[in-house]
């Protein structure tokens, strides 16, 4: 029988990702939707791996089939600012509030910090809930720093001020296939897919 894996996200670009990085794996992959699930999830972990696995399991617990549950979470870690906004990337300054916004006041709490001081990660935390009930987790980073100011039209989010030195460029000037090859989601992902495929689940 086909395995599902039922990912934990109404965000099309995220499903998108994984089905790539998923595919040669033998099972069906659904969104939340596609599996008719529809809930509120409130995400009151302390870390990024807490909070994948308080998704993971409250999908897992609205699914009536057979069915491995992935979900993620992510943010930006700022060393100079005591690792903000981690946790808490997406509520930054107001859910609502334009990425322009958020990162011109990321690029005014920075003024004047040498590049050096500059380094931030993205941070992506996968977990699974397995059909036993068990949860494992992995989690995957890219490392760059704050830029000076916002450049490319990529991505999404904090991309327009996360330099990466090894390319030269943020990660908003990175092609979507550069991105997704690199990312700390498709880094995080890729442990999984090991993960699962050393434990004969798929
Ligand atoms: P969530 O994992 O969907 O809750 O996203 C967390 C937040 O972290 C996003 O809303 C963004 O602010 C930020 N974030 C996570 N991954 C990325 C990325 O690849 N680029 C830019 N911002 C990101």
């Amino acid at each position: 029988m086909m395995r599902k894996i039922i990912f934990a996200t109404g965000n099309a670009g995220k499903m998108c990702e994984v089905r790539e990085i998923l595919k040669d794996m033998d099972a069906d992959i659904l969104s939340m939707k596609e599996a008719g699930i529809d809930i509120d999830i409130v995400e009151d972990g302390t870390t990024f791996e807490e909070n994948a696995a308080i998704k993971a399991r409250a999908v897992a617990a609205a699914t009536q089939e057979e069915a491995i549950v992935l979900a993620d979470d992510s943010g930006l870690e700022v060393d100079y600012l005591d690792k903000e906004p981690g946790i808490y990337s997406a509520r930054y300054m107001g859910e609502d509030t334009p990425y322009s916004v958020k990162n011109k006041n990321l690029i005014d709490r920075l003024e004047g910090v040498p590049d050096n001081k500059r380094t931030a990660r993205f941070v992506c935390a996968i977990a699974a809930a397995l059909p036993g009930g068990e949860v494992i987790t992995t989690s995957g980073v890219i490392e760059g720093r704050i830029d000076h100011e916002e450049k490319g039209n990529n991505g999404f989010g904090y991309d327009p001020i996360f330099y990466v030195p090894e390319y030269g460029c943020t990660t908003a000037q990175l092609s979507v296939e550069e991105k997704n090859r690199v990312s700390h989601r498709a880094r995080a992902l890729a442990a999984m897919k090991e993960e699962l495929e050393q434990r004969l689940f798929v």
